[in-house]
């Protein structure tokens, strides 16, 4: 995404338009983290209801995201996706699930719950 991408996004996520959206998918969670691990097949694992982001799966349907194209999770488990989505040459994720978890859990104490400091220390 290059920097208009990026600054087109994030005025995105202010419109009244995606607020609203937002809003309608929190509703369709019924207010819960829809975080799921895969153990051969999904169970759902965590029930947190505060601090609740909505994740976009892709960006192929902005502006028109069926429900299926976003996610509800929370804080924690948002940043757990986008970690696993940081993926090597091969085409797998360098971390499994479960290291994902830690490296969030640990940063985002240690950042006191700076999203950006989490950001940064999950990057290095
Ligand atoms: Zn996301
Ligand atoms: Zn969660």
């Amino acid at each position: 995404m290059g920097t208009n991408a990026g600054t087109r996004y994030r005025e995105y996520l202010q419109s009244p338009w995606w607020q609203r959206r937002r809003q309608l998918r929190l509703a369709v969670a019924g207010y819960v983290c829809e975080f799921a691990s895969w153990n051969g097949q999904y169970d759902r694992y965590c029930d947190a209801t505060e601090n609740l982001e909505v994740h976009h799966t892709h960006y192929g349907s902005l502006g028109a995201e069926r429900d299926e194209d976003l996610k509800v999770l929370c804080r924690v488990h948002h940043l757990v996706r986008h970690v696993l989505h940081i993926r090597c040459l091969c085409g797998d994720s360098v971390v499994t699930e479960d290291e994902a978890e830690d490296l969030v859990r640990e940063a985002v104490e240690s950042a006191d719950g700076d999203i950006r400091q989490v950001t940064l220390a999950i990057s290095r």
